[in-house]
């Protein structure tokens, strides 16, 4: 690391954040399943839980009523105590009757929600227990989508968490490889894998894989590198297995990219040169790209609500590549050593915050009158009616917005309510 790159890290490690306690507005972790079970194309997850879980699974993934979608709810709320004694035999019944319909299933998660009913099952033991009657051809593993438990995108942390515990484990004498961690769409993947495989570095898996017997083993010879920033308990998980966190900005934007696609390949031992050489002319590409969208977006002041948390990342590129002043950016919970580069490219005189009270928090946005209000789905009427303009943060999660061929599409993503609005105004 250079000693830029340490003074910088130290200073985010000092900067102040606004810490807040109270009443959130944030979606539970089963709306991770909606773009996971697009990702691993063998898996199946099966909710245990309420109508309610059932609802929200069904108008989050509405958009595929033409496929027959790889999840279900076993809803279990309704039964009384002494329906509780049966509801094992119910999950496992269910599990059956999934494998029996999809005999090209390989992997079934059963997943927790909050009712009463749901939290008194055990479900790891439910888990393991099909588990070993089933693996090696289908294995089973749980975790929890609890609102409770989780937000919004720490599903998918939990999913990969669960993941991570079935990987088989790599000698420390294996050739380093490369491990990227956190669903993307596949068309991301792909450029990225082509970009370094261009800088010479073969061996990259990645984390969820498209199917699990693509699942790499992991040791101490992996080099990984987080494409999301919520993935605190993965990481964690690696790091017990030896795996070594590789540190970069998030691949947001033409900035980020470079710096994750360069950080990668260096820990892989690419040469200065050969990534120089792969990254100068997509880089430059997406810096037009974006330059066009700058028109519009430069000092545009922009308020985030903590949801995704995609939040710093993001308001990171506005303000470098789009020129946005960023009023307040904040985020659900912050990992200060996974966010400590990008925290500190954020301006010194934006607020950061972490957690919610979301009643004070509404007071500062509408005090502010920001150009772009960036939040989640509940918030996001109520503001309009007020005459704010909001972008939905969910958006940001369900659409291709990493890498070079991206950066100009997430740039555009931001522009888009600001053009609403000024088209309703007319
Ligand atoms: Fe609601 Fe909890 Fe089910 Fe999420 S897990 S939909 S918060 S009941």
């Amino acid at each position: 690391m250079t000693s830029l790159a340490k003074a910088q890290k130290t200073s985010a490690y000092e900067r102040p954040i606004l810490r807040e306690r109270g009443q959130r507005e944030v979606f539970c972790g089963l709306t991770g399943i909606v773009w996971l079970h697009r990702k691993m194309q063998d898996a199946f997850f099966l909710v245990v839980g309420s109508r309610t879980c059932a609802h929200l699974l069904q108008s989050a993934a509405g958009v595929m009523i033409f496929a027959e979608p790889r999840f279900a709810t076993a809803i279990i709320d309704d039964r009384d105590l002494a329906g509780l004694a049966n509801a094992d035999d119910e999950v496992e019944r269910m599990v059956g009757e999934v494998i029996a319909r999809r005999p090209n299933l390989r992997l079934i998660f059963l997943v927790g929600s909050c009712p009463s009913e749901v939290i008194k099952l055990d479900l790891s033991r439910i888990a393991s227990r099909l588990d070993g009657r089933m693996a090696p051809t289908v294995r089973v593993l749980n975790y929890s989508g609890s609102g409770i438990e989780t937000t919004f995108t720490q599903g998918e942390d939990a999913c990969l968490e669960a993941l991570v515990g079935c990987l088989a484990l790599s000698p420390a004498d294996a050739p380093s490889r490369l491990l990227v961690v956190g669903a993307l769409a596949d068309v991301v993947e792909d450029q990225f894998q082509r970009y370094f495989r261009a800088m010479g570095v073969e061996r990259v898996d990645f984390l969820p894989s498209r199917r699990i017997q693509d699942l790499p083993a992991v040791g101490p010879s992996t080099r990984y590198l987080l494409a999301q920033p919520f993935l605190t308990q993965t990481a964690a998980a690696l790091d017990r297995l030896g795996a070594v966190r590789i540190d970069a900005l998030f691949p947001l934007g033409a900035e980020g990219t470079t710096a994750w696609l360069t950080s990668g390949a260096r820990a892989l031992g690419a040469s200065e040169s050969r990534i120089r050489e792969t990254l100068a002319i997509p880089e430059q590409r997406a810096r037009s790209v974006i330059a066009k969208w700058r028109i519009e977006l430069a000092g545009k002041r922009v308020f985030f609500f903590p949801d995704s948390q995609l939040e710093i990342p993001l308001a990171r590129f506005l303000s470098r590549e789009l020129g946005a002043e960023l009023i307040e950016v904040g985020t659900p919970y912050l990992h200060r050593a996974h966010l400590a580069l990008e925290l500190a490219l954020i301006p010194d005189d934006a607020v950061v915050s972490e957690g919610q009270d979301v009643e004070r928090q509404l007071d500062r946005c509408r005090n502010a009158r920001p150009d772009i209000t960036v939040c989640g789905l509940g918030l996001a009427n109520p503001l309009e009616a007020e005459g704010l303009t909001t972008k939905w943060s969910i958006e940001l999660l369900f659409t291709p917005i990493q890498g070079y061929e991206q950066a100009g599409d997430l740039a555009a993503l931001f522009e888009r309510p600001l053009d609403r609005q000024s088209r309703l105004k007319v």
